[in-house]
């Protein structure tokens, strides 16, 4: 059996008009209500698995690793790590996770695997005794930037991960570390490799769609964000993971969604796909 829990971390401001691509501000600020610099709130939320014997934890958020101007920069407020103080509260300390499962190593992902920011700069890598599962282009990714997302790496992580020894490359659709009930679906349109782990559940399947689908307003197909690469051809790929798993219940986790965590994908009387059912804090979800 296993139980599903969101964890919040840090949450980010970023400008509405780069999360939401071509969409115009008319629109789109029905959906999230900018602030006066026109930024909106995002959360970076985790997702917890507890299995009968061991813990997952998918993804970590931006945690608390940047330094001051550029916490400012991004918007993070909170002055601490709040994933960490929040799976301490949900009673899994980090040292105790087994297994993070991380869809691209962007900051506002992977920045939670790192200690907080102090004045000597140096950065070490928490969740001492989990294993580290990473699919293989997001990583040579990261190992090799493009001048357009290079920004949105974190230098010196891909060395902190290698030397654990506790980092598992992966090339298909499943995990060795992971095991039965995970599968993964890929896409490239927002960063190459971007690795979506759909989890066997009892109500349907639960894929954490990190940066594909960040949140409800774009589970709408033409919705997408202006740090994607290739908006047609992430398009065409959501269309592709709703056709194949909408029909069997599919619900989405969203790391970005201010309010909410967890929700179904639905089609509209107009054959529109749309979030619906949304939970803000599903906690102790069964399998
Ligand atoms: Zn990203």
């Amino acid at each position: 059996m296993r139980t599903l829990t969101a964890i919040a971390g840090n949450t980010q401001r970023l400008d509405g008009g780069s999360m939401f691509g071509n969409a115009p501000k008319a629109v789109w600020q029905r959906w999230i209500e900018p602030d006066d610099d026109n930024r909106i709130p995002l959360a970076c939320r985790a997702m917890l698995v507890r299995e009968e014997t061991r813990t997952v934890l998918f993804e970590t958020g931006i945690g608390a690793f940047f330094e001051p101007k550029l916490k400012y920069r991004f918007g993070v407020l909170e002055p601490g790590h709040v994933l960490l103080e929040n799976l301490e509260k949900a009673g899994t300390p980090h040292e105790e996770i087994d297994v993070v499962v991380l869809s691209h190593l962007h900051f506002d992902h992977a920045g939670g695997l790192l200690s907080p920011w102090t004045e000597d700069g140096d950065l070490t890598l928490l969740f001492p005794k989990a294993r580290f599962v990473v699919g293989q282009e997001a990583w040579d990714r990261a190992r090799h930037p493009h001048p357009r997302d290079r920004a949105s790496f974190i230098p010196g992580l891909n060395q902190l991960l290698e030397e654990s020894g506790r980092l598992e490359v992966v090339t298909g659709e499943t995990s060795e570390v992971l095991g039965d009930g995970y599968r993964f679906h890929y896409s490239h349109g927002h960063t190459p490799g971007l690795m979506l782990t759909e989890v066997a559940m009892a109500g349907g399947p639960v894929v954490f769609a990190g940066d594909l689908v960040p949140g409800m307003p774009w589970v709408h197909l033409p919705i997408t964000m202006g740090y994607d690469r290739y908006p047609e051809m992430l398009i065409d790929e959501k269309k592709v993971l709703y056709e194949a798993l909408v029909p069997k219940g599919l619900r989405l986790f969203f790391t970005h969604d201010p309010e909410t965590a967890l929700a179904k994908v639905k089609v509209d009387e107009r054959g529109r796909y749309r979030g619906a059912e949304g939970l803000a804090e599903p906690r102790d979800l069964e399998s």
